[in-house]
């Protein structure tokens, strides 16, 4: 076994920042001696942060979205099209989506896809709220963009069978070849895809 270098506080440190996604045991290593070195300008403010995230996150009960407000500073936006709502899989995509500035919208928030052979089933994602929500009736369009996965598509055609009947306009995010990208790079399920969403010129 190797010797300890450092008291078990800093080894905590080490072992918990390995947990964060894209931090591997060293990367976590080199994450916790940087904050160490920068502990007045880095760590200190870092801890305070997380403790009063951590204090006041909560998830909005109107779309599932995380937050320290409830409904979130999404759904509460009067300057946002509160009748267009957008479908995705994870808050991360919210993230990704508003990034690209494309659409001036609300969102619902999943939770993650369908997945009967890890048993998640429509009672484990908030897809009850988002038929709640559409059938209220200030919902005009739903646009469904969760991701071109064989999960993410099986929940979006459930998806779309729980809002038949609803006076609801239903759409799906284009898949295709994205902008900038050589059609030699692509893979063929995205060529594929491209080739299905064709449009006439
Ligand atoms: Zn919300």
């Amino acid at each position: 076994m190797a010797k300890r270098v450092t008291g078990p506080e800093i080894e905590k440190l080490i072992q918990l920042l390995a947990k964060v996604p894209g931090l591997g045991p060293r990367s976590a290593r080199r994450a916790a001696l940087h904050l160490i070195k920068k502990k007045d300008q880095l760590m200190g403010p870092l801890a305070r942060a997380m403790g009063e995230a951590h204090d006041k996150v909560k998830v909005c009960s109107r779309c599932g979205n995380v937050d320290t407000i409830d409904p979130c500073t999404v759904c509460t936006d009067d300057r946002r099209d509160q009748s267009v709502v957008i479908v995705v899989e994870d808050v991360s995509d919210l993230w990704a989506l508003e990034r690209a500035g494309a659409m001036n919208a609300a969102y619902h928030v999943l939770g993650g896809t369908l997945s009967p052979l890890e048993g998640v089933g429509p009672e484990d994602l908030n897809i009850r709220t988002l038929v709640d929500r559409a059938a209220e009736g200030d919902v005009r369009e739903v646009i469904i963009a969760v991701n071109a996965t064989i999960e993410g598509q099986t929940t979006a055609h459930y998806i779309i069978d729980q809002l038949a009947g609803l006076d609801v306009m239903i759409t799906r995010l284009a898949h295709g070849v994205p902008v900038g990208g050589e059609l030699d790079y692509l893979d063929e399920g995205t060529l594929s895809a491209a080739l299905r969403a064709r449009t006439t010129i």
